[in-house]
């Protein structure tokens, strides 16, 4: 068990490492550091600038309609506030005193509405639960299902500009496509609220050590001695040795490659994003997919699995004008054999690692631009700019894996499994990642305790191993060819 006399090293600074780190400081621990290759201080956790982490990113959803998943919904819920709040501290706080990356003009939340559409006329039976589930703890008022003339009024009557939030959305639902309008959800702007994280953390007290030699995690030292595994620190890549108490890994899709224990819990996915960089000049199109006018949205997302033609979403405009939308249906793997094992782990492929990967396979592509063609026509001139494979961390029930790691006496810990659906916690993870380091038991611990898939069992994806077809050496990779619509303009003449 840890308790706040304990040297602790977490390994990595997205946000299961950011939280962790921040709720074990404000408990009273005074002896926390964080390694992470990333020099976030430096690139801001700019996905443009070097950065591949899941949580560095433009933007995440915020939602805390989780169907059944209660516990879920009411972790994001007690989140919410704290969002709220991170957004009034950084307007009153004077530019010189921000973080890089910020200004008092920049929010983290943003409450703009979360469309969910089932992917036909009949609402699919995860948004009735999300429905149900959210009037059980009197939510529903935030609630509002498109076919329904009531709900619709009373969305008409609130405060805030639902009507073109919904008609951005009327060809494609109306009459083929129950959903509905969640006003109490958004979007959070991910590398940013990291880096307020961080900055929150080391105001805390914790200590960062960052940098691609300095702060890269290469081994654990581990003590045999006493005839058992005993963590007693952590080797960078620079050579040194960095003395720790408990070592606790919270590396995202890198975990399964430094703790392998892990992999018959967790493994490495990616999900397939394409960016759309409006052009300065369209002044109808950046205010038409302006968070004040637009929300954000999921099609054919039932739960955390998708058919394979479904499980699409999106955001509005960024600031500066660009439009993210993912696709979730089928999720890439990329095994590897490692270094140290020869073990066959499925690892990040990104367009900064050694062995870059700079395009999508074309599945993902062709779904996209179908499902963006019949949706959103007027952006198929402008097309597609950009894309990103984003690596989750799935775990065999997309529920997080936060407890001890067997076999090392409590001295090594894993904080990850986002599974897709982490992001928005960032403000509270971090407080039940303690209990579970102190063994107190709260609403979570049982979710989220040591476990490993059972032979024949369904695992998420993790039972297909590298040959399920969702291996990225055996797909056929896009180009930027496919990017095009066919009505694509070049950008000179658009
Ligand atoms: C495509 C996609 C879409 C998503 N959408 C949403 C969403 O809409 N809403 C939501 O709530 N969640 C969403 N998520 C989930 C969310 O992003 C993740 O759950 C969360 O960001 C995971 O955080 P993490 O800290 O576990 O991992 P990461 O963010 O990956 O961070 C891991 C860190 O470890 C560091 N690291 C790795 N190896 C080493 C090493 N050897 N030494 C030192 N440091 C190391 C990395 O640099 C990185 O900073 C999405 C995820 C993906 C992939």
């Amino acid at each position: 068990m840890t308790t706040p006399d304990k040297k602790i090293a977490i390994v990595g600074a997205g946000v299961f490492g950011l939280s962790t780190a921040l709720h074990l400081a404000r408990n009273g621990y005074r002896d926390v550091t964080v390694y992470d290759y990333q020099p976030y201080d430096q690139n801001a956790y700019s996905p443009f600038d070097g950065c591949d982490a899941a949580s560095a990113d433009v933007n995440k959803i915020y939602r805390c309609s989780y169907g059944d998943e209660t516990e879920y919904q009411d972790l994001a819920f007690s989140g919410r506030p704290i969002w709220l709040e991170w957004n009034a501290a950084i307007a009153s706080t004077p530019a010189d005193k921000l973080p890089r990356g910020l200004t008092p003009s920049t929010k983290l939340f943003e409450d703009c509405g979360f469309m969910r559409i089932s992917s036909d006329a009949v609402m699919s039976d995860y948004d009735k639960h999300c429905i149900s589930e959210l009037e059980k703890v009197g939510l529903k008022h935030h609630q509002h299902v498109l076919t329904d003339v009531e709900d619709m009024e009373r969305l008409w009557g609130k405060e805030g500009n639902w009507r073109p939030k919904v008609a951005a959305f009327a060809a494609f639902t109306e009459g083929k496509r129950d959903g509905f309008m969640d006003t109490s959800a958004g979007l959070t702007y991910a590398d940013k609220s990291c880096t307020w994280a961080r900055y929150l953390c080391e105001k805390a007290g914790v200590k960062f050590v960052l940098g691609p030699l300095k702060g890269k995690f290469d081994q654990l030292v581990v003590d045999t001695s006493t005839g058992g595994k005993v963590v007693r620190g952590l080797k960078t890549a620079d050579g040194k040795t960095h003395p720790a108490d408990v070592v606790i890994a919270a590396a995202g899709g890198w975990t399964p490659s430094i703790v392998p224990e892990v992999s018959g819990a967790l493994e490495t996915t990616a999900g397939s994003v394409v960016t759309i960089q409006l052009p300065s000049h369209r002044k109808d199109l950046w205010d038409k997919y302006s968070p004040k006018n637009f929300p954000v949205f999921a099609y054919g997302l039932t739960g955390h699995e998708s058919p394979e033609y479904g499980g699409f979403y999106g955001f509005p405009r960024t600031p500066e004008g660009k439009i993210k939308i993912g696709y979730r249906g089928r999720k890439w793997t990329n095994y590897q054999s490692q270094a140290a094992t020869g073990r066959r782990l499925s690892v990040p492929k990104t367009k900064y690692t050694a062995d870059p990967q700079v395009n999508l396979p074309l599945k993902a592509i062709t779904n996209l631009k179908a499902v963006i063609a019949e949706m959103f026509p007027d952006l198929t001139a402008v097309g597609i700019t950009d894309t990103r494979m984003c690596w989750y961390t799935d775990s065999i029930d997309n529920n997080f894996l936060i407890d001890y790691v067997p076999g090392y006496d409590d001295t090594l810990f894993v904080a990850s499994g986002g599974s897709g659906h982490g992001f928005k916690f960032l403000p509270v993870l971090g407080k039940h990642v303690v209990n579970a380091l102190e063994k107190k038991n709260d609403q979570f611990t049982p979710l989220w305790r040591w476990r490993t898939a059972k032979p024949g069992e369904h695992a998420n994806g993790l039972e297909e191993g590298e040959f399920g077809g969702r291996n990225l050496a055996d797909l056929e990779m896009a180009t930027e060819a496919d990017w095009k619509f066919p009505n694509t303009v070049e950008r000179s003449k658009l």
